[in-house]
């Protein structure tokens, strides 16, 4: 069911982005088409120092805005990067929900980080601070949401499966592998330009 025009319908997409990869666009985008959102907005996480690898959030925030920047419905957000220390998904729901008081929400996920946030503290303001959607994403099951009991508070978005990672697209880099089609050309170039996925030196 697609909302009526001008409802005031906010998608937010959150991510490492590192990189923001075509199986990302597909979902934001399918999201915008199909529950009729007005907008989606990227919001790239701050510094992740619990992840081994992680590009600065500047670039993994430029690479994102390279990669929206021709979709009139799409933007991102500073929200996380600017902030400072770990943001969890309830952080950003609440700076979210205060700047726009009246929108519907939509926080927008793939099948995977759909139980990691539903299933940790907070869960539940964050149901009601946002409807939950869950994109479907080769490799991870759906079903184990019905086993967590949370199929109904989450609406399912069937996206044209695109078997795409960001740490894929890494290995990628560092194996000299092609990255054309899975990232946007932009994004490509520029990882280039800043040798952002190198193993060392020597390497295309
Ligand atoms: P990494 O491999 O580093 O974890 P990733 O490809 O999973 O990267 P993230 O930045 O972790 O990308 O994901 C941001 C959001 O996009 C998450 O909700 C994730 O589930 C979703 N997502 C990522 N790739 C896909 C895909 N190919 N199809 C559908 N959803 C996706
Ligand atoms: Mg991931």
């Amino acid at each position: 069911m697609q909302l009526g025009e001008g409802s005031g319908a906010v998608g937010i997409m959150g991510g490492s982005f590192d990189p923001i990869h075509m199986g990302h666009l597909v979902t934001a985008e399918q999201a915008r088409a199909d529950i009729g959102l007005d907008e989606v907005v990227f919001v790239p996480a701050g510094a992740q120092p619990q992840k081994a690898h992680s590009t600065p959030a500047e670039l993994r925030y430029l690479m994102t805005v390279l990669a929206t920047a021709a979709n009139p419905a799409f933007s991102v957000s500073r929200l996380e990067i600017d902030r400072e220390g770990p943001t969890y998904t309830i952080d950003t729901l609440r700076s979210m929900r205060r700047e726009r008081p009246n929108v519907r929400l939509f926080f927008i996920t793939g099948a995977d980080a759909i139980l990691d946030i539903l299933t940790w503290k907070n869960a539940q303001e964050c149901l009601e601070l946002a409807e939950f959607v869950a994109a479907t994403r080769p490799g991870y099951d759906l079903r184990r949401l019905e086993s967590e009991g949370l199929r109904r508070h989450v609406r399912i978005l069937d996206v044209p499966a695109l078997a795409i990672s960001s740490s894929d697209v890494r290995e990628r880099f560092e194996q000299q592998q092609p990255v054309r089609y899975l990232i946007p050309l932009e994004v490509e170039q520029f990882a280039r330009k800043y040798r952002l996925y190198r193993n060392g030196p020597g390497q295309a």
